[in-house]
This record gives C-alpha cells, structure tokens and sequence, in this order.
C-alpha cells in the first residue's frame, strides 16, 4: 500500500558546500571548508552538535597516537581533541602529551596514550562557537529526507525541519549523517554492516562517588577476530542494523530499560544514584557505508598510501598505523558527493577502526578540504589538496613523522 503524494518544493538555500550531520566528522569538514573561505552550511537533525560524541554520551576521544609514542593524526583531529578538554577533561588526561613542560621522552610504549575524557555539553557548544568563527551556517532541527539529482550529481538536498520542506542547493555535499543516507538518497553504491549492533546503553550518573560515566554494552569483536578472543558481556542478544525506524526505536527503548536494571542494581551499594543524562541519540556503532573508490582493510598497516589525506592509528591496539586514502571518502558515480566520519569506505573489521572519533575528525577535514577545492572529486587535484592539509598541519605519511621508530 502506498499514497502518491506530489509537490513542488522551494529552494530555500544555496551553498559551496553542504555538510550534512553535524558529529564530529560534520564539525571537521565544515571547519575545514568554511576556513577555505566557502560559503557552508551544516544540517543537523539534533539541536546540538557532535552526533554520537555528545547526544551520544561518547565521550572518550580515543588515541591520536599509535602507542608507541608517535602521535600519527594531527590537524583538526588534534584541535578538536584539545578543544574538547580546553575547560577541564573529565576524566583520561594525558599530562604526558597535553602539558606544556611534557617531552617526547614521556611518550612511550608504557606511557598514556594521547586520548582524553570530555564533557559532552561543554565540547558540543565549544565546536558550536569554532563553527560560527570560521563563519559556517548551522541549521538545527533540520533532517535531510531525499536529494535531487541531475546526470551524475547531487542537485540539493531536500530537508524537512519547522519551516516545511525546502530544497538546499549546493556545489558540494559532505555526507556526514554516519549512517551514509545521503549517498544512499543518491543513489550512489553502499554496503550495510552485516554483523549487526549490540546493544548500548552508556549514561551519566552521580552518587557518593561523584559524576561517573556508566558504560553498558560496551564493545563488540568484530566476526573475524572471534576466533581469537572473547568479547564483554552482551546486554542483550538481539542485534540492530540501525536503519529501521521502528527498530531504532524499540532499540532505544532497550536501552532505558538496560539503564533503568543498572541504576536499581548500584543503587544496593550506592543508595543516592542519580541519573543526570541519558543518550538523545541511538548508540549505533556502524550501519551503513559508501562502496568508495578504495575500502581500506587491515591490511593496510604501515602501508604508504600515495593519495594519503591523513593517518590514522588503532584504539585497540598498539602499533599499527594507517594512511587513509582519499578514494576511500568517495564513489566515482555521484561525482559531487563526499563522505567522512563512520560512513566511510572500509571492510568490516577496519570500520571498527575507522568509525571512533579521531578517524572521524581526520576523514571530515580531508572531505571538507576537497569540497572547497572542487565540486567533481573524480577530478580532485590530489597534489594540491595534499599541500593545503599539509599547510593546516595534517601529516601525510608514516615515512615523514618527526619521531621515527
Ligand atoms: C556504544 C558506542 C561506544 C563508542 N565508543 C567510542 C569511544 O570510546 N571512543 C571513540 O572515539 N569512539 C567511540 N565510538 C564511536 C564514535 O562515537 C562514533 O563512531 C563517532 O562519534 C561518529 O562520528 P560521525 O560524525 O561519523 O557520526 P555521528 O556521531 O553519528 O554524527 C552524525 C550526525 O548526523 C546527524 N544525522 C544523521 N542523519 C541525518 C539526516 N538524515 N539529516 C540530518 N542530520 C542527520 C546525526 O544526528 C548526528 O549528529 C562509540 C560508539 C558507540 C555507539
């Protein structure tokens, strides 16, 4: 069954680029592209900024080092990092990385990572202001629903938000919703996660101990390292893909419920607990993503990347090292669509990788940067888009780190 429904929709915006979802990887391509001098808008279905990190409750900005006391993600990634904690980290601080007397010397493989603990509030308003200083537009409340193509290119991005539904045009469009629905809208090739979500459940809460970060459903294997460990605890045995409106929704109510148990649980030991914040947004780990030019694998460790747009390292281990290759960001078929954050091109086990948020800050900058050098990125020049990261501080390559192994 089905209604036909017809209308014509109003134009009510025009832009160079549109970045759609405004998480990390939105905030990064957005800060990038608006820096450039472009004329930016960033969507935003919530009324504040920062996607899972924030109304998520995700508030571990893991390492931007590769453990061994390199740091490999720099740029945008390493601002966002430091702006996060700018007015005090909640908890991980690594003195060793962030003071200002710290050395080299105290970044080994025994030392702390370079990843820190935040506030979601406060890092949600301070992205807010960065944006609004690099003169970016941001549209809250403002869900894309479908997109208007013409041959092989996105014509606008029809939204729906208090004013109705409007169609917002622009030269390039950043798809950073994290579940990829733009690329999707576009029909451009995409790849569902196959293994499924487990269910989460992170919230805040404070009894005699304080403030505290509770983390239920904490993390998953991916299905190819199943052989060789054992992954926590599920909370749930049930699985969600993250792209059905009714399963998201009864996923969400899972999660009081896991919250609700937790809470009656600790309260035998902690009578005065609190809850102070619940997640506004389904902790989803990974749904959807663009079948990109190039999928990274992990496979790719320490492997020079000739279109590197920044490197990456591994949350879950020390070591590895990856250079993210600017095909990965895109599909050659929707020639003015770019993706960033947990969207884009890799195999199953390496989204796991790439999806936390250093990956998401260092795949928005290098979207963002190219949205503002062009509106075809077949055609991307890589040279010069290499120099301009390079020129806001993105190291490249493994081979040209300052500390060497
Ligand atoms: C339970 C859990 C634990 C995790 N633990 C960690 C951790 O400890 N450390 C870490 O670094 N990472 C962790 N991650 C991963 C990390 O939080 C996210 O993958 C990362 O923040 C994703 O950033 P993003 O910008 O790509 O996407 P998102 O944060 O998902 O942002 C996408 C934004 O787009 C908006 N949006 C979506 N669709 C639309 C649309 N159609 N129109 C308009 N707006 C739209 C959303 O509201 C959202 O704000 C965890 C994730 C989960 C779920």
């Amino acid at each position: 069954m089905s209604i036909l429904e017809s209308f014509t929709t109003p134009i009510s915006e025009q832009c160079d680029v549109l970045v759609c979802g405004g998480g990390v990887a939105g905030i990064s391509a957005a800060l990038a592209a608006a820096r450039a001098g472009k004329r930016v808008i960033l969507l935003e279905k919530q009324f504040m900024l920062g996607g899972l990190a924030t109304a998520g409750l995700i508030t571990i900005y893991l390492p931007l080092c590769d453990g061994y006391g390199r740091q490999v993600s720099f740029g945008i990634a390493e601002e966002l990092l430091r702006l996060s904690v700018s007015m005090g980290a909640e908890d991980k601080y690594p003195a060793n990385w962030l003071d200002a007397d710290s050395t080299p010397a105290q970044r080994t493989v025994d030392d702390p990572r370079f990843e820190v603990q935040f506030n979601p509030q406060l890092f949600a308003i301070l992205a807010e202001q960065e944006l609004l200083k690099a003169g970016a537009e941001i549209l809250y409340g403002t869900y894309a629903v479908a997109v208007s193509t013409k041959k092989d290119r996105i014509e606008s991005v029809i939204v729906e938000n208090k004013s109705g539904r409007q169609a917002i045009c622009a030269g390039a469009v950043v798809d950073a919703t994290g579940d990829c629905d733009i690329a999707a809208f576009a029909q451009a090739p995409t790849e569902n996660f196959r293994q499924g979500n487990v269910l989460a459940a992170w919230y805040y809460g404070v009894d005699d101990r304080g403030y505290n970060l509770n983390m239920l459903g904490f993390c998953d294997i991916p299905e190819s390292e199943k052989k060789n460990r054992n992954g926590p605890p599920l909370l749930a045995n049930k699985r969600f893909s993250g792209l059905d409106g009714k399963e998201l929704s009864q996923m969400v109510q899972s999660a009081h419920a896991s919250t609700l148990q937790d809470i009656i649980k600790k309260r035998q030991k902690h009578p005065t607990l609190m809850p102070t914040t619940i997640a506004t947004i389904p902790q989803i780990r990974m749904t959807r993503r663009i079948v990109g030019e190039y999928t990274m694998c992990t496979g790719d460790d320490h492997k020079y990347i000739a279109d590197s747009v920044g490197m990456v390292s591994d949350w879950r281990k020390r070591g590895p090292v990856y250079e993210v290759p600017f095909t990965s960001l895109y599909s050659a078929q929707v020639k003015n669509l770019i993706c960033a954050g947990r969207c884009t091109a890799a195999t199953e086990d390496m989204w796991d990788l790439m999806r936390v948020i250093p990956c998401c800050a260092v795949t928005g900058q290098a979207a963002g940067t190219a949205a503002a050098l062009g509106t075809d990125f077949t055609k991307t020049d890589i040279l010069q888009l290499q120099k301009v990261l390079q020129k806001n501080g993105v190291v490249l390559h493994e081979k040209d780190l300052p500390v060497q192994l």
